[in-house]
């Protein structure tokens, strides 16, 4: 199947649809719009893809109001695809120009300067460059090199706590492109994607920090026919895999909330290894009434920070509300760019390498 006949089949199968996931879109929760519900946004690039309508303003403004969490492809009889396949609507935006204005500028820093910062990479990963062998060549992600130093500092401590030293890969100043993808810019980032490719010749395995680029390299790479010569895990899951190395201490005493990151659960199935790294370290973890492929978004993915800003922080602050709505529970993720939005909404969060950092180093 083509991949247009693909776009119309996945619209015509919503558009047909009784509405029966209209209670899962995270979106259409946070801004009570049934229209930017699954449905909505899904009949709506109907118009565009299926009918060859020309996109306006409102239906650029419906295909970019969603994360690509997936939690309604989790609660739909077909498995429909709607946030890739909203995403690719997006591209009809991009061509005549009805981008939201985020989007836009997003896309053009990225062409700029290969990343969505407009920073230039390469002198940041010199600083972090290790200067010891280590056994895992780290990606943290241009989004933890940019804003987070401190988060890379604390996962070099904890991988040498567990017994898994990392250092900071020389092909880490790549970014994914992700953004790219988020953007509906599908050409640039297949692109992108083959120059990641010969950029990681020299890398036969990374540890990956931040979920969203894992879920990149791991998933949205192959289906845009580049195969990276790399392996790719997260550092959640190498960590896991040397939990039975890391050092005898008690659990912190805290009571924390843990949140399920789109691209690390539904997006890579990784459900039991932060928990089971979470559980060693503090002593009471609570959660939302929905989680793992059915749990909640943070508002992060998408571009939705920098396309519909108050209803992503919206999301973040439900999210955290369904976990405890208790302002002392700090929230806990296995991703930074979730971490952020819990931040943004108010609340306390910390991501999952931070709460082993405390753990590990502990008096
Ligand atoms: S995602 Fe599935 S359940 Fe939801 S509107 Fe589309 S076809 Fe219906
Ligand atoms: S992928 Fe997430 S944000 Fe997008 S329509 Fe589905 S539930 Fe809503």
């Amino acid at each position: 199947m083509t991949d247009h006949r693909r776009l119309e089949q996945a619209t015509s199968t919503c558009s047909y649809c009784p509405k029966a996931c209209r209670f899962s879109c995270p979106v259409s929760e946070a801004t009570q719009n049934e229209s930017l519900s699954a449905w909505g946004k899904m009949s709506a690039a109907h118009h565009v893809v299926a009918e060859k309508k020309p996109i306006d303003v409102e239906v650029s403004a419906a295909v970019h109001a969603c994360t690509g969490c997936g939690r309604c492809t989790s609660f739909c009889k077909h498995e429909n695809d709607v946030g890739p396949t909203l995403f690719a609507a997006r591209g009809e935006a991009v061509k005549a120009g009805l981008q939201p204005r985020g989007a836009a500028s997003t896309l053009a820093t990225f062409h700029q300067a290969q990343n969505p910062f407009g920073r230039e990479l390469g002198s940041l990963v010199a600083s972090w460059r290790a200067q010891r062998p280590v056994r895992y060549p780290l990606f943290p992600g241009c989004s933890t090199l940019v804003k987070r130093p401190g988060l890379l500092e604390q996962t070099i401590a904890v991988s040498d706590a567990f017994g898994a030293p990392m250092g900071v890969a020389k092909s880490a100043s790549k970014c994914c492109g992700y953004p790219l993808y988020a953007a509906g810019s599908f050409d640039a980032f297949a692109a992108h994607a083959k120059s990641v490719a010969e950029a990681f010749v020299e890398t036969p395995e990374v540890a990956v920090l931040d979920a969203g680029c894992a879920f990149t390299f791991r998933k949205l790479y192959p289906e845009f026919g580049v195969r990276l010569p790399t392996r790719i895990r997260t550092v959640i899951e190498v960590l896991h895999e040397n939990l039975p190395h890391a050092p005898e201490r008690k659990p912190l005493p805290q009571r924390v909330g843990y949140h399920d990151a789109c691209h690390l659960g539904r997006g890579l199935g990784l459900y039991d290894e932060p928990r089971a790294l979470l559980a060693r370290a503090v002593i009471t973890i609570v959660e939302a009434p929905s989680v793992r492929r059915e749990g909640g978004c943070a508002g992060g993915g998408g571009l939705l920070p920098r396309t519909m800003v108050e209803t992503s922080v919206e999301m973040a602050r439900r999210q955290a509300l369904e976990i405890s709505d208790d302002a002392n529970v700090t929230m806990v993720t296995g991703c930074p760019t979730s971490t952020r939005m819990f931040e943004r909404a108010g609340r306390r969060a910390m991501d999952l390498i931070s709460v082993l950092e405390q753990w590990v180093t502990q008096p």
